[in-house]
């Protein structure tokens, strides 16, 4: 089978073995031998944040498909903490398996009343994976709510608790991503609010605020939420459907944060958000006999649309180089689209194309969101 068969991006070659997993039991025994044999492998969920060369791939796909969803009774969650804080009757734990589809669960929170992660509706893809970039829309990210995972270490080649606080999230980013934590999510830990009044979390994204047609702060019907979502979504080509527009993989850049500096230098009308400051360096002089550390000033840091950069650099919705079958989506400039029939290296030669134009017109380079195996843009 090929990885176009698996990927949303439908790009990537034949791969020598595929293991499906269905139980913890078999995705436990095919990660233990591929780490002990030493074996070339990609870990997939649903394959909507991959893109994959079309080269044959010599190695194993391991495509987790388990299971469950389970509310953590009170006494577990006294006798096996598993995050930094004591759960309290406000809210609910659950434990829900890797393969669990990611829309499917957000669908079921919000039948159950249980607010936090209703905005991240219409998400593709699994819920192990949902952590490996700390999946985020519309004013929500994951880890607001992420209380831990179950993971398989690929070092120790055992299963621990990893506390969220261990897993390093940053925005689209994660120690999983980056590789400084490596193994297998075998289940996630999300802590939810009940809402007894059934309304969601304030809405903190102003296009879902003008949509639901409520103020930013306001919380709304959890159910609400989750329409204007998946329409918002839709109207983009952000939802899998039978849209031409949604064959990607999502964002294919994340937005820059760059300093307040740089940002300032930027034409005015460019979006831009003021992100928190890096932690504060603390400075002590060797020589002094003072008890007060000297802080360096922190340089602010500001998030651009990488969607505006890229229109800025003369790069429309629907772009795509001569003779490729790689296109911007016509609806979501921040989307490179498969029209039919393109392969992962011309999807990598657009995405490269828009990064020397943004980088060349505009001083910014942007990083490419989904995980690449075998490309490099
Ligand atoms: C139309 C569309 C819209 C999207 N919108 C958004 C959005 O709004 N916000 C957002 O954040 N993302 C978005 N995405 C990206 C994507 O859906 C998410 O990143 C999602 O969490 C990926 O899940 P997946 O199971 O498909 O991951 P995959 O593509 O299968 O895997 C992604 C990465 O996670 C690793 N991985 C997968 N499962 C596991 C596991 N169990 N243990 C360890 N590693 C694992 C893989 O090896 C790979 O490196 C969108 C994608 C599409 C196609």
């Amino acid at each position: 089978m090929r990885l176009a068969d698996a990927t949303t991006m439908r790009v990537g070659g034949e791969a020598e073995r595929w293991i499906d997993a269905s139980t913890r039991e078999e995705a436990i025994a095919a990660y233990t031998a591929l780490i002990a044999d030493d074996e070339p492998h990609v870990l997939l969920g649903g394959g909507s944040n991959t893109v994959a060369s079309d080269e044959p791939f010599a190695g194993a796909v391991l495509r987790m498909r388990t299971a469950g969803v389970v509310v953590l009774p009170a006494a577990e969650r006294r006798t096996r903490p598993v995050g930094d804080e004591e759960p309290d009757d406000a809210s609910v734990i659950i434990r829900v398996e890797a393969g669990e589809s990611w829309d499917a669960l957000v669908a079921r929170t919000v039948a159950e009343g249980w607010s936090g992660i209703e905005a991240l509706s219409g998400i593709p893809g699994s819920t192990g994976a949902a952590p490996i970039q700390n999946i985020g829309a519309y004013g929500q990210e994951l880890g607001a709510c992420l209380v831990g995972v179950e993971l398989l270490d690929a070092d120790a080649l055992e299963v621990r608790q990893v506390p969220a606080s261990q897993l390093r999230l940053g925005y689209r980013d994660s120690a999983l991503k980056r590789g400084d934590l490596r193994g297998l999510v075998l289940s996630v830990d999300l802590r939810l609010r009940r809402s007894t009044d059934g309304l969601s979390q304030p809405v903190a994204y102003g296009q879902l605020a003008q949509a639901l047609g409520v103020d930013l702060g306001h919380r709304v019907p959890l159910a609400d939420v989750r329409e204007s979502v998946l329409a918002l979504r839709g109207a983009k080509g952000m939802v899998l459907s039978d849209d031409p527009d949604s064959v990607s993989a999502g964002s294919f850049f994340t937005n820059p944060i760059v300093s307040g500096r740089f940002a300032a230098g930027l034409p005015e009308d460019a979006p831009r958000w003021s992100t928190a400051p890096e932690a504060t360096a603390t400075i002590v002089p060797l020589d002094a006999d003072t008890r007060i550390p000297v802080r360096e000033p922190v340089e602010s840091r500001v998030k651009l649309s990488a969607a505006w950069l890229i229109e800025r650099a003369g790069i429309g919705k629907g772009f795509a180089l001569p003779h490729s079958r790689a296109a911007i989506s016509r609806k979501h400039t921040l989307a490179i689209t498969n029209r039919g029939g393109a392969t992962g290296e011309e999807v990598a030669d657009l995405a490269r194309f828009v990064q020397t134009r943004v980088e060349s017109e505009l001083g910014v380079h942007l990083v490419p969101e989904p995980v690449l195996v075998g490309l490099e843009v």
